[in-house]
């Protein structure tokens, strides 16, 4: 029986999630015993048109993004947006809160004028996508669990209930308790609430969680003393994209 063939592509993004992929070293050779990578720009030369999953990184910012990733879309049986900037936006969309020429300027300087760029969105708000996995970067194991699933043919679905979940399990300290603003709250869990775990606070990376409740996080943040201006400058950090359109 032939291999399922796997292409790997970037749109505006650090590549950090294909990073995550190579890193899990010795693995990727038992995943690529079951699947035959067609294009991986991190791992290996080559490429080929010819695949059936594709996996998508970054986010869309141009008009000419369009077009590739219809292509994309067209050839893929299967596509899976990997990592925030593909699924939810995430950091690209910072600067959907500046107009055009005030980015393209901060960025590209005099030759601002030669690029051509627009609101980052998600790989979603252009084509449809058959699973996201989410984070900032992924997790790796999380990765695998999808590969396995797309081998058994069946759908992957993520939790979707809050971060506070898993940070709960973990045994942590509340960071509200602590005066801190966390976005755990309404943030899609999956990560065991590794940054708290860590002694940060969660900045939203693996966007909004389906069943949180809303009301009851803006409470929270009320009762903690956190005013909306203080809110909406931490989401955002990878939420823009929500922000501004919905
Ligand atoms: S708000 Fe943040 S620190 Fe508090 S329980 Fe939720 S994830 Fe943990
Ligand atoms: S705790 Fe929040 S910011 Fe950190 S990895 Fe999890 S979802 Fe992302």
């Amino acid at each position: 029986m032939s291999k399922p063939k796997v292409a790997f592509f970037d749109f505006a993004g650090c590549e950090g999630d294909q990073l995550q992929i190579a890193n899990l070293e010795e693995r990727i050779l038992d995943i690529a015993s079951h699947v035959e990578i067609v294009s991986f720009r991190e791992v290996k030369t080559g490429h080929s048109d010819d695949y059936e999953i594709a996996f998508v990184e970054g986010s869309i910012t141009r008009y000419e993004d369009e077009e590739r990733i219809k292509e994309i879309r067209s050839r893929a049986k299967i596509l899976i947006a990997l990592g925030a900037c593909a699924t939810i936006g995430g950091i690209n969309c910072l600067k959907n809160f500046l107009n055009e020429q005030e980015y393209k300027n901060m960025v590209y300087g005099p030759w601002a004028r030669y690029y051509s760029t627009y609101a980052a969105r998600p790989v979603s708000a252009v084509v449809p996508v058959d699973g996201e996995i989410h984070g900032c970067p992924i997790d790796k194991e999380e990765f695998v669990e999808v590969v396995k699933s797309l081998l058994l043919g069946k759908k992957y679905t993520p939790p979707d209930y809050p971060v506070c979940v898993e940070c709960k399990k973990a045994g942590n300290i509340c960071q509200f308790e602590r005066g801190r603003l966390c976005l755990g709250i309404i943030t899609r869990a999956g990560c065991g609430g590794v940054c708290v775990s860590r002694g940060s606070v969660c900045w939203g990376c693996r966007g909004p969680a389906p069943s949180a409740n809303l009301d009851a996080a803006r409470e929270v943040m009320d009762e903690h003393g956190f005013s909306w201006v203080e809110v909406e400058d931490r989401l955002r950090l990878y939420l823009g994209h929500f922000l501004k359109f919905n």
